[in-house]
């Protein structure tokens, strides 16, 4: 599933190859990925002749905005991808729900086998009335200067296991399963302590893992896995994932203490740690 660095790479692929662009043309098929409108018609009839302004992001939604008040609003739920078509003759994938074509020549594709990510069109100032999510999000930790102090007085509140508080969208926003488990390595702490419980030196380590994590896999353009089904605009999945210290890596030494990673299951998900050294 993307986390906040995917999402963030295609923000910047997409601000450099679709703002200025206007949209030409809108295929939509099924209602699955349009889900919050009431008809495919009503979400084609507001982007048709609309020019990309800007693209934003906020946690893991893209807000893809357009002249006029209205905003394009992504979320990759577990499978989509975003995928720039140069022309409209390129081969379509498998799964393609939606298909926009621009005046300018080109195509931006939204392809879901598992149809969890949706798209859909609203008035910039309603789109918290239309997600609950995107009214209640967290601290973005790339967008906004967080101080290491005050990262540890709102952990210090929560009273409550790290690695879940990490992946709660109203503390922090855009962290999931794969860089929690990154971040909480970086920082020697395990998923499970308490977050009342560090000291002022583990907020501080803690704090900068979070922000080195996250900005190197921007760096390295995201973690694809092995069922690669994250991709950039152009089609190529990320490289982070050759960085990953314990995600995915049960089994194998811990790259600072050489002690074997085990897994674990929380909440029906995996967690990766080291027990020797992330205490
Ligand atoms: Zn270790």
């Amino acid at each position: 599933m993307p986390e906040l660095p995917e999402v963030e790479v295609l923000r910047r692929d997409l601000e450099r190859e679709v703002v200025g662009k206007k949209v030409k043309a809108v295929d939509v098929d099924g209602m699955r990925t349009v889900r919050r409108h009431h008809n495919r018609k009503q979400f084609t009839a507001r982007l048709l002749d609309r020019k990309i302004t800007a693209v934003e992001r906020k946690g893991k939604y893209l807000l893809v905005q357009l002249d006029g008040d209205d905003v394009l609003v992504v979320h990759l739920g577990m499978s989509g991808q975003l995928l720039r078509a140069k022309t409209s003759r390129e081969t379509t994938a498998k799964h393609t729900h939606v298909v926009i074509t621009f005046t300018q020549g080109g195509q931006l594709r939204f392809v879901d086998p598992r149809t969890f990510g949706e798209m859909f069109v609203a008035p910039y100032d309603e789109i918290e009335q239309q997600v609950d999510d995107l009214a209640h999000l967290g601290l973005d930790p790339l967008e906004t200067a967080l101080s290491w102090d005050l990262f540890g007085r709102m952990l210090a509140e929560k009273k409550t296991k790290l690695k879940p508080l990490l992946m709660d969208q109203k503390f922090i926003a855009g962290i999931g399963n794969i860089y929690s488990d990154e971040i909480l390595w970086g920082a020697g702490l395990r998923w499970d302590r308490m977050s009342d419980s560090l000291t002022s030196e583990e907020v501080r380590r803690l704090y900068r893992s979070m922000m080195e994590t996250l900005q190197e896999a921007v760096k390295h353009r995201g973690s694809s896995l092995a069922d690669e089904q994250y991709v950039d605009l152009f089609g190529r999945p990320g490289e982070f994932q050759q960085f990953h210290n314990v995600y995915a890596r049960e089994g194998e030494a811990c790259p600072r203490c050489r002690h074997a990673i085990v897994r674990e299951r929380y909440a029906g998900r995996s967690t990766y740690y080291c027990p020797a050294c992330q205490v």
